[in-house]
């Protein structure tokens, strides 16, 4: 994602500090080479997961209400299919997703609320991650939302940071793995679509 003003340093930082704070060693998790454990991380962390059938707006409004929490949710259609809301106070959030979606994107629709959790959160926190239209493989951010820009850039950096991704995207530069196979050998490796690993090899700008 070629997007001038977004601040890598800051997201970097925001993921080191999310794993650090789970008591886990981004080092190490980074060498080791395998998957990211998100549910173990997100133990350490005052975060509540709720999967959902069918999430919308409204869904998640009554299961707050469930929760003796009235809260005023963002304006927009309430019968929107979403992928992903993160409700929070400051203290605690509530990660709603949505249970249809496939293993590897209800990983990253998580890994996108939990990026809304560390950089937007500290107060009162409600957003919305719509669900992509049915064509489109993949969640593209909305580009007038820098949150949105920014979430979707924490996702990746906490999935597959650049010292994971570099075996197969090296080996794809030198032409000893062809595309296909560099992305669903990185998919499978790091529990990712395929969609998220191809666009996330075709970012790769060499060893930095
Ligand atoms: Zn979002």
């Amino acid at each position: 994602m070629d997007i001038p003003f977004l601040d890598l340093i800051r997201i970097r930082s925001a993921v080191e500090t999310f794993v650090t704070r789970a008591g886990a060693d981004w080092s190490a998790i980074k060498r080791a080479g395998k998957a990211v454990p998100l549910g173990d991380l997100l133990d350490g962390h005052p975060l509540c997961l709720v999967e959902v059938k069918n999430l919308t707006p409204q869904a998640v409004a009554l299961r707050l209400q469930h929760r003796g929490i009235d809260a005023a949710l963002p304006a927009g259609n309430p019968r929107q299919p979403l992928a992903g809301f993160v409700y929070g106070d400051g203290l605690r959030a509530l990660i709603f997703l949505n249970r249809d979606d496939p293993f590897a994107r209800r990983r990253f629709s998580l890994a996108h609320e939990i990026g809304h959790f560390m950089m937007h959160g500290g107060g009162a926190l409600a957003r919305a991650t719509a669900q992509p239209a049915k064509k489109q493989m993949e969640y593209n951010p909305d580009r007038d939302d820098p949150r949105e820009i920014e979430a979707h850039a924490f996702a990746a950096e906490l999935l597959m940071p650049w010292e994971m991704v570099v075996h197969e995207a090296a080996a794809l530069r030198a032409g000893t793995l062809g595309p296909q196979r560099a992305i669903l050998a990185l998919a499978a490796r790091l529990q990712v679509s395929r969609q998220a690993a191809a666009r996330r090899l075709a970012e790769w700008r060499g060893v930095d």
